[in-house]
């Protein structure tokens, strides 16, 4: 059992409240940690504006940032662990996010030492000749960060790191089933010299904690990851802040007649059921051109059933638990109710202890939940077309808009749909769920109004100032 206080300018404080973190495999004590509140979160965004009184010059932001990386990988396996304990991710899927949020620290080391402005063609217009111009790129103050439970790390990377790098402290309340993980990782930043003040890790339930960051008037962006619920409240309550979303989505994989049907099945078995389908862009929807559909029914089908499920902490395990037994009968339900709405129930759909059983619908329609809401649990719905623009406007009905994917082998289909999709990504012959922490990520619609990796964040969590010089003609 794990026990932490939080973490606030620059030290560890115990409160006379505590968080209880459970294993959502067997509900044992995973450990307990010390929660906020208004008040403490007063004092962490005082402290973050004390430490951004004294600017790091970006070389000592991007030397901290390396350093931070070189921390994780070397503690990578004990990061791995606590992720499988408080997420019930699946160990060997936890490392995976662990090499990632090196990738994220790294490429914000990249950024802090490159983050430049630009020289502003003044002279093209005839009212600027004479004149020299340029922007600087400053940071916009403190970075108040909210994250969810199913990427514990590298989404609290995601947030901090670009803030770092950008010149910003961060007050973070990560989620609170998996608060351990942040405060491991504020443990890093310490070590690799990040000076006090500058990463205050503030657990606590969202309505208190959550809302007193959102709503300081001293924090004037908040970058928030989570539901599309949570997130556009967020929004509509601070209109004058800058939001940064990164939401849910219901995310297609979209099988042409002609693609590589092998590849395409394996990409929904493996990315359809990882981490029990808790990813934003996770396969949920699987759109199958109708002369091919039975058989890639059947071959989906085929390799679901052999996935391992069980204890996360196992090796061979491929799906673990749900991260609540109240999610796990939320999607049991909405599989039964599309089963009595006429979906196929092709293998999965019991409940054993935890565990949900991988599972796939065929005959899935648009109006059953299993394909307009997020389900987030181990579910994947296969719905036929006979067209390319069928396949165009299934993949289009929700709301959400993060990533699709698309299988085949014809430059038509790969061109038309990457132009008629609308999404944040379209990938072409690879699962939507496909995730580099360099690229632009990112959603349209109700999945988000921002693009996160550390080159695109980094901007966002800086003000561009002007500068013209007046009497120079260069
Ligand atoms: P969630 O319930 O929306 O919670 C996300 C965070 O918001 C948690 O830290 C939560 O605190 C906090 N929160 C809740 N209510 C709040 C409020 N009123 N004010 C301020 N903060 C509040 O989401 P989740 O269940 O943890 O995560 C799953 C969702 O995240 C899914 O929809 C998934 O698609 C999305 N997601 C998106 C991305 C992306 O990059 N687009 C990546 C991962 C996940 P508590 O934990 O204390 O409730």
């Amino acid at each position: 059992m794990q026990r932490f206080g939080l973490w606030l300018d620059g030290r560890w404080h115990e409160t006379d409240r505590w968080l209880e973190v459970h294993s959502p495999y067997d509900g044992s004590l995973v450990g307990m940690v010390s929660a906020g509140n208004a008040q403490v979160v007063q004092q962490a965004v005082e402290a973050a504006q004390r430490a951004m009184a004294h600017p790091l010059p970006p070389y000592q932001r991007a030397e901290i940032l390396a350093r931070a990386a070189h921390l994780v990988e070397q503690r990578r396996e004990d990061f791995a662990r606590t992720i499988a304990l408080e997420a019930g991710k699946p160990i060997k899927t936890a490392r995976i996010e662990v090499a990632r949020a090196v990738s994220t620290l790294t490429f914000a080391s990249i950024e802090a030492r490159t983050l430049t402005g630009d020289v502003v063609p003044m002279s093209g217009a005839a009212a600027g000749a004479g004149k020299f111009a340029f922007t600087v790129r400053e940071p916009i103050g403190v970075v108040g960060a909210i994250t969810p439970f199913n990427f514990p790390l590298n989404l609290v990377c995601h947030k901090v790191a670009p803030a770092i790098a950008a010149g910003c402290a961060v007050v973070l309340k990560p989620a609170s089933a998996t608060p351990i993980t942040a405060l491991k990782l504020a443990e890093v930043l310490m070590e690799a010299d990040l000076p006090r003040g500058w990463l205050n890790v503030i657990p606590g339930s969202g309505g208190e904690v959550g809302n007193a960051l959102v709503e300081h008037p001293d924090v004037p962006l908040i970058s928030f990851t989570g539901s599309a619920e949570v997130g556009w409240g967020i929004r509509a309550r601070v209109p004058h802040k800058k939001v940064l979303l990164e939401l849910g989505n219901s995310s297609p994989l979209i099988v042409f007649e002609d693609a590589d049907l092998e590849t395409a099945a394996q990409a929904v078995a493996t990315h359809g059921f990882s981490h029990a389908g808790q990813s934003c862009i996770s396969v949920q929807r699987v759109l199958v051109h109708e002369p091919v559909a039975e058989t890639f029914e059947r071959m989906v089908a085929e390799k679901v059933a052999q996935l391992a499920v069980g204890d996360p902490l196992d090796e061979k395990t491929h799906v673990g638990p749900l991260i609540t037994t109240t999610d796990r009968d939320r999607v049991k339900a909405w599989i039964d109710e599309a089963v009595s709405a006429g979906a196929r129930l092709l293998v999965g759909g019991e409940v054993e202890g935890t565990l949900l059983q991988p599972t796939v619908l065929a005959d899935v329609t648009p109006e059953m939940k299993v394909f307009c809401r997020e389900v987030f649990g181990p579910v994947v719905g296969i719905t036929r077309f006979k067209s390319i623009d069928e396949a165009v406007d299934l993949a289009n009905a929700t709301e959400y808009g993060l990533q699709a994917g698309v299988f085949t082998a014809s430059i038509h289909n790969a061109f038309e749909m990457a132009k008629r999709l609308r999404f944040g990504g379209v990938l072409i012959n690879e699962a939507p769920t496909y995730r580099t922490d360099q690229m632009p990520y990112g959603g349209v619609k109700a999945s988000g109004n921002t693009r996160e990796g550390p080159h695109y964040a980094v901007r966002e969590m800086t003000v561009e100032k002007l500068v013209i010089l007046n009497g120079v003609n260069l």
